[in-house]
Parts: C-alpha cells; sequence; structure tokens
C-alpha cells in the first residue's frame, strides 16, 4: 500500500461554487432563448409532473419552475393525488407526448409505491425525455449517440471541463453504479478517453483504487465514507453524495480532509445539486431545438 498522500506541501484546492457556475450557464441559456424568441419562435417548454404531496419533492418542482421561469422558458405543472393510478399517470405522459407546446417531459421521482418508474420512463417519449431516463435515451449513450444525458453526469462533465480538468489518458474513478448517475458518468469518461474503475459495494481494496485516482466521482450515498488519505494529490474529487445526517445534507466525501490535497472538490451544498437541475434545463432546450429544427 502506498503512503497516504501528505498534507505538508498543501496544495491550494479549488471548490467548486456550484450555484455561480449553473447562474453563469443558465445565464447563457437565457441568451439563447432570448433570441429564438427575437427570431418569432416561442420559448421552450418543460412539463413537470408530480404524483403526491411528498413535501421534499414539491419544494425540487418549485426550484425547477423557478428555474425555468428565470431563463425565460415555459413550464406547465400537473399536480396529481397520491390515489392517482398508473394507468392515468401514463395517460397523462401520453398527453404530454403528443402536445407540441411541451419540449421536455419530467415526472418527478419517486413515484408511489403502486406505479412502476420502469413504466413511467418507457412511457415518455425519447424526443422529449428531459431526465433521460427512457431505455431508448440510455442505449444511445452506450452507442455514443446520445443527445439528451442524465442531469447529473452531464453537470459533472460540465463542471471538469469549465475548470480545465485534463479527462483524456486520465485515471477516473467512479463509485456507484446506479443508472442516473455511476453509469451513465462512466460511459460519458470512457468517451472522452479517460481510463474508467466503476466501483460500488464489492468493489475490494477500494481506498486503494481511489489513490489511483486523477478524476474521482462519489455517488454512493455513504456520508464520508472517502477520506483524505484516499486521494491522489492533485485530483477533481466530485461529490455526489447528499445525504440528511441530524437536519444536515452531508456528501459522500469527507471534505475538510480533502482540502489541501485534491486540486478540485464539490462541495455537498452549493456543488454539485444546482448543475443537475442546470442540466434539466438544457436538456429540455436541446429537446425543444432537435424537434423543432432551429
Ligand atoms: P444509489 O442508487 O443510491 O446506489 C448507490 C451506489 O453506491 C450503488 O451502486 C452501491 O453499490 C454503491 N455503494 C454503496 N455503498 C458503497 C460502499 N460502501 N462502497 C462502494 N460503493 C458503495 O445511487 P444514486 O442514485 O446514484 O445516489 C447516490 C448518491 O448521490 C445519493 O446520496 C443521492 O442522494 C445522491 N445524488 C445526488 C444528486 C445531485 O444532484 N446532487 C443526483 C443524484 C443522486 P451496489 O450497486 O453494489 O449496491
Amino acid at each position: 500500500m502506498s503512503d497516504p498522500p501528505a498534507k505538508d506541501d498543501a496544495i491550494e484546492t479549488q471548490v467548486l461554487d456550484g450555484l455561480a457556475l449553473a447562474k453563469s450557464i443558465r445565464g447563457e441559456m437565457a441568451e439563447e432563448i432570448r433570441k429564438l424568441v427575437a427570431e418569432g419562435h416561442r420559448p421552450p417548454c418543460l412539463a413537470v409532473v408530480l404524483v403526491g404531496d411528498d413535501p421534499g419533492s414539491k419544494s425540487y418542482i418549485k426550484g425547477k419552475q423557478r428555474a425555468c421561469a428565470a431563463i425565460g422558458m415555459d413550464s406547465v405543472e400537473h399536480l396529481l393525488s397520491e390515489t392517482t393510478t398508473q394507468v392515468e399517470l401514463l395517460a397523462l405522459v401520453g398527453r404530454l407526448n403528443e402536445d407540441d407546446a411541451v419540449d421536455g417531459i419530467l415526472v418527478q421521482l419517486p413515484v408511489p409505491k403502486h406505479i412502476s418508474p420502469a413504466a413511467v420512463a418507457e412511457c415518455i417519449d425519447p424526443a422529449k425525455d428531459a431526465d433521460a431516463l427512457h431505455p431508448l435515451t440510455s442505449g444511445r449513450l452506450l452507442a455514443g449517440t446520445a443527445t439528451l444525458v442524465s442531469c447529473t453526469p452531464l453537470g459533472i462533465m460540465e463542471v471538469l471541463d469549465r475548470h480545465d480538468i485534463p479527462i483524456e489518458g486520465a485515471n477516473a474513478v467512479v463509485i456507484g453504479r446506479s443508472n442516473i448517475v455511476g453509469k451513465p458518468i462512466s460511459l460519458l469518461l470512457q468517451q472522452r478517453n479517460a481510463t474508467v474503475t466503476m466501483c460500488h459495494s464489492r468493489t475490494r481494496g477500494l481506498a486503494n483504487v481511489c489513490r489511483q485516482a486523477d478524476i474521482l466521482v462519489v455517488a454512493a450515498g455513504r456520508p464520508g465514507m472517502v477520506r483524505g488519505d484516499w486521494i491522489k494529490p492533485g485530483a477533481a474529487v466530485i461529490d455526489v453524495g447528499v445525504t440528511e445526517v441530524d437536519g444536515k445534507l452531508v456528501g459522500d466525501v469527507d471534505f475538510e480532509g480533502v482540502k489541501g490535497i485534491a486540486r478540485l472538490i464539490t462541495p455537498s451544498r452549493r456543488g454539485i445539486g444546482p448543475m443537475t437541475i442546470t442540466m434539466l434545463l438544457r436538456n429540455t432546450l436541446c429537446a425543444y431545438r432537435i424537434r423543432k429544427g432551429v
């Protein structure tokens, strides 16, 4: 086992301001939409569907609506009762698929237990799949032909690029293999010529695998599991994890332990979260442009 990196020759660690970066990207999109409208096109529109009245989900969708409004994108909200059947929900999604005024469709997860998330994902028109959940969307990512991509991984790539983190030839380690984060970010990094190692709960010697990483993406939902002595000096560390501990949101990486070792770290608050919503808007704008040919 190699020695843990010393903090003596401390590296200046850049801490991502995800809110500021998201704001700047949203500004770019607002300008794009302003130009489209000035040319006589209607603004893009995101339809958001929520089943049930989970307060967390309600606040998420309010945030998404505010983000749409701030960049001149329209949004429509469909709030359905907890007792809505799967047939009723799929019928609504079918109507949104047919509605030419709707460019992106998001069904807020989790849905109640009597509804299959897979059935919902398969019902969304892949051309309007703003949250990138349809199997065809995932298949296109695998084939390298994706236009819409899962929002969190897309946000991570944007963070790496906008901080000039070299990806080609880099050793990238991804902890977590979910369909919404771990698998798609591994593919995106591999498509940009990183050498990617995917880790999960059965990975042996995880700390040593992480020590090889120039880019470390952690999406495990295990608060503070990645410690400073797992980090290669100068690495870019992307902490996706968000877990509520004693009323506070905590990431998967021991933030203070990594400071002075990593070149870049994303905090659990104002980190990847604002980028995820921003990429939902980008997917909607992208879906609009493709459907409208503008
Ligand atoms: P998930 O479905 O919760 O699965 C967790 C993954 O982590 C699994 O692949 C699991 O391995 C792996 N894992 C769990 N414990 C581990 C350990 N001790 N060592 C190594 N791997 C371990 O994943 P997710 O939906 O991607 O969510 C992960 C975290 O990211 C959560 O905290 C979630 O809240 C957060 N998240 C944040 C955003 C955002 O916008 N900020 C977006 C999405 C998710 P197995 O496959 O072997 O079980």
